[in-house]
């Protein structure tokens, strides 16, 4: 240490560690002795920062899921001789197959995978979640597992919003922008009169969101209404290139017959191409009836299922002539709930149906 400090008050330019203190040095070093050391601590220092960037580039190489050779934040699965799938390629690889009518493999080893053969691999979802990734908004780097906190409430160059948004301030910037904004926005100090056009602005799109929600508060107090826990399975046309099309037993609602049928994007020749995927749905009248009967119809996630699916209520009527409703987008969250359904033997959905009587 007393060496350290009387080099730096020789004059010399390095901030000496220790390490180079164990080669002895006289109190008089000269500059061109003192740079030796420091060029080597420079070396020293590349080579480390070297290594472990290899190592990270290493391990994220091993880690990746081996399918889109990304590092997602979801769960891992691996195949029986190892190979890693995220869950996202899992489900997808899973629904090709079954789009394509074979059975599904590892696209590395070409074993066959399913949900019972595969297994999630903790160790490697543990160790993803600690490599480094880079913020959105700062670039800092950060483990995996800190990040969405990190963007979501510390992240200095995060892009907020004026706190006088909901009376009409249009002003979003980054977060350390905010408070000197704030001192200066003019909306706090506008009059009632000025920001009720904001306020009904606000209140309409609030009630036309609001306007599904009521209409199925309201359905439920009909005098007709029954729900019906389903499974959708899988069937093939006979056609030349067959198709793959879902459907339920038949069930009995108001005393009518009725089945439902499904298909995957809608007519088109090979879904198993497409990369988006949707699923689309029809009620089917199967007896013979006196009078049209309406009915309103929608599609909720089954009591055992993890379907994430909107709200979204069909109407039709039936009669003998017109039996089948017109096919309704299953509407679900994201392409990828679409796949997570096809990978499955069976889609199991809860069907709420209401007859509308004058
Ligand atoms: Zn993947
Ligand atoms: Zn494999
Ligand atoms: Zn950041
Ligand atoms: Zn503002």
């Amino acid at each position: 240490m007393a060496e350290v400090e009387a080099s730096t008050s020789a004059g010399s330019q390095n901030e000496e560690q220790p390490d180079n203190s164990v080669e002895i040095h006289s109190i008089d070093t000269t500059e061109n002795e003192s740079e030796e050391p420091k060029q080597k601590r420079i070396k020293l220092e590349t080579k480390i920062n070297e290594a472990d960037e290899k190592l990270e580039d290493r391990l994220n190489g091993i880690l990746r899921c081996t399918v889109c050779l990304d590092l997602p934040r979801v769960s891992m699965y691996q195949c029986t001789n190892g190979h890693l799938m995220c869950a996202m390629c899992f489900s997808h690889l899973l629904a090709d197959a079954r789009l394509k009518d074979e059975a599904s493999t590892c696209p590395n080893c070409r074993c066959e995978i399913s949900k019972h053969l595969c297994s999630r691999n903790l160790a490697v979802e543990k160790a993803v979640s600690e490599l480094p990734t880079e913020c959105h908004f700062c670039t800092q780097q950060l483990p995996r597992h800190m990040m969405d906190r990190h963007e979501e409430y510390s992240c200095l160059e995060r892009i907020t919003s004026c706190s006088y948004e909901r009376i009409g301030c249009p002003w979003k910037g980054p977060y350390h922008e905010l408070k000197g904004h704030e001192e200066v926005c003019i909306h706090p100090k506008k009059t009632g009169a000025e920001i009720m056009d904001t306020l009904i602005a606000y209140d309409n799109k609030r009630a036309e969101e609001m306007k599904i929600y009521d209409k199925i508060f309201n359905m439920l107090s009909y005098e007709k209404i029954t729900f019906l826990d389903l499974q959708l399975k899988p069937y093939r046309t006979d056609d030349f290139i067959t198709r793959l099309y879902y459907e339920t037993s038949r069930f009995t609602a108001f005393n009518f017959q009725w089945v439902v049928k499904a298909k995957v994007n809608d007519d088109m020749k090979n879904p198993a191409l497409a990369c988006q995927r949707y699923i689309t749905y029809q009620l089917i009248l199967k007896s013979r009836v006196q009078n049209p009967v309406d009915i309103h119809f929608l599609m909720v996630q089954g009591p055992y299922g993890e379907m994430k699916i909107c709200p979204a209520v069909n109407q039709h009527q039936f009669t003998n002539e017109n039996n089948e409703s017109q096919y309704q987008v299953l509407p679900l969250n994201s392409p990828n709930e679409c796949n997570k359904l096809l990978a499955a033997k069976t889609i199991g959905v809860r069907l709420i149906v209401l007859q509308v009587t004058s």
